[in-house]
């Protein structure tokens, strides 16, 4: 019965499996309730019990101080974009963005149609493969919000340390490595992240907003643009995505079994190490997209010599039982998407497949 392949997806992304099994038994059915989750009122006391869980989890993993919210909105990371500047870039301010790949590229351009932005840092020059050390980002004195993405998706770079705004509010993309290893939330004046890689299915984006910001938001927003919204309605202004919300709260009693975020750290260093390692290995066959201090532990991103020989890799590892390891579109060359649920058997069946290529294509 169990046919699953190794999904190297980008996201959505790979589930951990003893959450789609617990997900699959209480289906028809959740402990008492007499129906599934998709089927229960949002008002429900039972629904209250799990969204509460689903948040306790967060809150707990990401150990989340009390005057921070947790919100679930719907509108994906995309939304945020938006509903950032929205809310937090008033008349007369201006933001400071980090640009370290597509997707802080699509941030920006999103925020300059609510007000003034600054772009202080881009790698756009050095095709995205580095981040700034902390004491290259020099931010603007009287910025509403500094913006960067932790780690960019699409070019495999990733932050190794978690900015510092030196007093000015920092908003961070955590989209694609949220939850992958311990963060100081109090550095942080709002987190968001789409769910649909380490947190849960797609259709909910997951906020996390200290308490002063929702101070500063401008009246009259339209009341779905408006953290308050959420914040002051159990995150349901309407309704949510209830199945994700509840799906969110097994991701989160798996990851405690997995030695909370301390734990799934360890595990990921040593899957990505193990990968990167082989492409460091390869004399040159295989090369790295990413400065080695700024490689993503989650998105691996490399190159062979030309496209033919990377199409040709693509669909040898298809047939091999290893899917999703075309880059993406706008960059090509190719992405092995290795988030916490990925598991590490499939970058060991990976590495040797790698090895196996290289040997008959050198
Ligand atoms: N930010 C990052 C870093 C992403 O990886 C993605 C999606 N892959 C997005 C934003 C956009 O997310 P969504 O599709 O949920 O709008």
């Amino acid at each position: 019965m169990n046919q699953r392949i190794f999904n190297f997806s980008s996201g959505p992304a790979v589930m951990p499996l003893p959450v789609l099994e617990r997900a699959r038994e209480e289906m028809l059915a959740i402990d008492g309730a007499g129906m599934s989750v998709m089927e229960m009122s949002h008002r429900s006391a039972r629904f209250g019990e799990i969204l509460e869980n689903s948040e306790a989890g967060l809150r707990s993993l990401l150990a989340v101080p009390a005057n921070y919210q947790i919100l679930f909105i719907q509108g994906g990371a995309s939304l945020q974009f938006s509903m950032v500047p929205m809310n937090l870039l008033a008349k007369g301010s201006s933001a400071d963005y980090l640009i370290t790949g597509a997707w802080g590229e699509k941030a920006i351009r999103e925020a300059k149609l609510f007000g003034q932005v600054k772009e202080i840092y881009s790698s756009a020059a050095v095709r995205f493969s580095r981040v700034p050390q902390q004491d290259e980002v020099s931010l603007s004195a009287d910025a509403a919000y500094v913006h960067y993405t932790s780690n960019e998706t699409i070019d495999g770079v990733e932050f190794p340390y978690d900015l510092d705004g030196g007093g000015i509010p920092v908003v961070c993309d955590a989209s694609s490595n949220i939850l992958s290893k311990p963060i100081d939330i109090n550095k942080f004046a709002l987190i968001y992240a789409g769910a649909q890689k380490n947190i849960g299915p797609s259709g909910v984006a997951v906020v996390i907003i200290r308490d002063d910001l929702l101070e500063r938001i401008p009246d009259g927003l339209a009341t779905m643009f408006d953290y308050r919204s959420f914040a002051g309605n159990d995150s349901m202004p309407n309704t949510p995505n209830t199945w994700a919300i509840y799906l969110i709260g097994l991701v989160c009693d798996w990851l405690m079994e997995q030695g909370g975020l301390a734990g799934i750290a360890e595990t990921n260093r040593r899957k990505a190490k193990v990968l990167y390692d082989a492409i460091d290995s390869s004399d040159g066959f295989y090369q790295g997209c990413a400065d080695r201090n700024a490689r993503s532990l989650m998105n691996v991103t490399f190159r062979l010599q030309n496209e033919d020989l990377e199409n040709e890799f693509v669909s040898q590892s298809e047939a091999a039982g290893l899917d999703g390891l075309r880059g993406h579109r706008s960059v090509g060359g190719i992405r092995a998407s290795i988030y916490n649920a990925f598991p590490e058997e499939g970058v060991h069946r990976l590495i040797d497949f790698m090895d196996g290529f290289a040997g008959k294509n050198v």
